[in-house]
């Protein structure tokens, strides 16, 4: 949507007054971090999700509580580049066969839930004695889940290349894109749900127009993206990660991913997280996208806590004594209702409880469509003030309780696997039969030790060999021409076009990384090369390896006899000095002395 639709047109007003300091990108930026850090790192003492730190930290610096008030069009504007990085970051780890395979049940889902939460908010305003099209306009708001909250949550619990995670993500998408289409449709339904009569059948031309350029719009971009987008991304990084320059291909990262949702924002009137979906998803066939991946974590983490600063200066926490009741129920519309609706048509498609439940989890909270939907109502007579309160106190609320329903859902998964075990290795689950059938997973993604995302190598009794450079492309090409299964991890990815055409399995990124050598199966491994020059970091990747596994044979690589005791001590079985071979080879060379 354009930019007019940032969320907090009547916040911003609240706001302005505040906000004395000359400086207010740095002070919004830095307040919002800090007090976040804070407040979160007091969360996570007390044992609640930081999250919650957050979204406080934003109340104190709304203007509803006393003190610094921070500009809200500026945390806006900073929450969206934490959903555009968050939603690129998800294209990654996307492809178009995977959004298509669940267009079964994301699109019926998504459209059922939105009709279901539509209905009760219509329900819950004629309780209070609303007009019909404020309380659609409610329901409207209540229906769509919060992108960062679905993503964190699907991150954390490592559940994004799931398969129940592939159906929240579609889900998602869905959403999105019914979302941009009622914005559209709202200017010119506006004059209906208010009550006012349709004469000559004005309106229905009134709403085909905007439709089919909405829809022009949306085909028109991913059309773009497919045939331009599909060409161009992939070589330009490419060509840039052949520069050799580590800040220039995160810049180019960056520049992607932010330059393609503003320009789809801007050109197609699509959203921006949208845009960076797509741009993600292109980039997702490339070989280098979990290097890009890599690059943006950093960011898309700090900018994802300064969202959830921004939605917490939304919120006057004086509402909930002001209006319990409604309170109540708009909760339990957002919270129970919807996730009993997704929890139904999960169930009716034929799917498992466990993914059930987690669909039904991750949808049972509300954000930032929400807020554009409100601050568009407000402006269009079809939401009161109460009715934006009501919204915007329900958004937090339901996301602090958020991680509560996951929690639920690991309860209720710990006590499935121990009725599994107690049942003993007889008929296999019914249930994972069920999730199989409905779409073959990718099995080792599915091993509880996955980690950062990455799908585990399906390789067993291979050699994991660190390092293609002037050492491990030696060793490589002997093993590859011995029969030997391998599997390379390197992280310089000017090698990774060696690899693909020696038809060798390969992860890029460094070995030392959290979840690399999980991904390289080594656990199922017949042992470890570790062919880097970089002792200190090669023990490091020992030490990680020696933890998978105790009885792994481990070698190493290094140049001084401190180094061949460094990796012995972290559990190398072997190292070999280089230097030493070069003495050992010249020796032979000379042929007068034996080594
Ligand atoms: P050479 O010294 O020529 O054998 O090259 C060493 C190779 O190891 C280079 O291609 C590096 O990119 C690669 N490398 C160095 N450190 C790591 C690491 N921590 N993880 C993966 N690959 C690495």
């Amino acid at each position: 949507m354009g930019h007019e639709y940032l969320y907090g047109i009547e916040i911003a007003d609240a706001a302005k007054c505040d906000m004395h300091h000359n400086t207010p990108l740095i002070s919004t930026i830095v307040v919002g971090l800090v007090l976040a850090f804070v407040l979160g790192l007091v969360a996570q003492r007390i044992r609640v999700s930081p999250l919650v730190g957050y979204l406080l930290a934003g109340v104190l610096m709304g203007p509803f509580t006393p003190g610094y008030v921070a500009d809200q069009t500026i945390a806006n504007e900073l929450a969206e580049i934490g959903i555009i990085l968050l939603m690129f970051g998800v294209g990654l780890h996307f492809s178009l066969k995977d959004l298509w395979s669940v267009r079964g049940i994301a699109i019926p889902g998504a459209v059922a839930q939105i009709s279901a939460a539509t209905i009760m908010g219509w329900a819950l305003g004629w309780a209070m004695g609303w007009t019909a099209g404020k309380g659609i306009m409610l329901g409207l708001a209540l229906s769509t889940a919060s992108t960062v909250v679905l993503l964190r949550a699907m991150q954390e619990r490592r559940l994004i290349d799931t398969e129940r995670g592939r159906i929240a993500v579609g889900w998602l998408i869905v959403e999105d894109m019914a979302m941009v289409l009622t914005l559209v449709l709202l200017p010119a339904l506006a004059g209906l749900m208010n009550g006012e009569r349709a004469s000559n059948g004005m309106e229905l031309s009134a709403l085909a127009w905007p439709l089919m350029v909405t829809l022009g719009k949306v085909g028109a971009f991913v059309i773009f993206m497919l045939v331009v987008g599909r060409r161009i991304i992939p070589w330009l990084l490419h060509y840039v990660a052949h520069t050799g320059s580590r800040e220039l291909f995160r810049l180019a990262v960056f520049a992607i991913s932010l330059g393609v949702a503003f320009g789809a924002a801007i050109l197609f009137d699509v959203s921006f997280a949208l845009g960076a979906f797509f741009a993600g998803m292109i980039l997702s066939e490339s070989e280098l996208s979990q290097r890009a991946a890599n690059e943006t974590l950093p960011l898309r983490d700090a900018f994802a806590v300064l969202f959830f600063v921004s939605v917490g200066m939304l919120v006057d926490p004086a509402i909930i004594l002001r209006e319990p009741l409604p309170l109540i129920a708009t909760l339990f519309i957002i919270i129970i209702g919807k996730s009993v609706a997704a929890f139904a048509i999960v169930r009716l498609f034929g799917y498992p409880t466990s993914t059930a439940m987690t669909i039904s989890a991750s949808l049972a909270q509300i954000g930032e469509f929400s807020f554009i939907l409100v601050s568009l109502g407000v402006s269009l007579s079809l939401m009161s003030d109460r009715g934006r309160d009501l919204v915007l106190a329900g958004a937090i609320i339901s996301i602090m309780l958020n991680p509560l329903w996951f929690a639920l859902l690991d309860r209720y998964e710990a006590k499935k696997k121990a009725a599994e075990e107690a049942a003993a290795t007889a008929a296999p689950a019914d249930e994972a039969v069920a999730e199989t059938v409905a779409e073959p997973p990718k099995e080792p993604v599915k091993k509880k030790h996955a980690r950062v995302e990455l799908p585990v190598s399906a390789l067993t009794g291979h050699v994991v060999l660190v390092g293609y450079g002037r050492v491990g492309s030696v060793v490589g090409a002997s093993l590859k021409q011995s029969g030997v299964p391998l599997l390379v991890i390197e992280d310089n990815p000017g090698c990774l076009e060696k690899l693909t055409q020696a038809g060798i399995e390969k992860i890029t990124g460094n070995a030392a990384a959290p979840g690399i050598l999980t991904a390289a199966n080594l656990a199922a491994a017949r042992g470890l090369i570790v062919a880097i020059p970089d002792a200190f970091e090669g023990g490091q990747i020992v030490a990680k390896a020696r933890a998978i596994s105790a009885t792994l044979p481990i070698i190493a690589r290094a140049h001084s006899e401190e180094e061949i005791a460094h990796l012995k001590h972290h559990g190398a079985n072997f190292v070999i000095m280089g230097e030493q071979e070069i003495a050992k080879a010249m020796i032979v060379q000379i042929g007068v002395a034996s080594v």
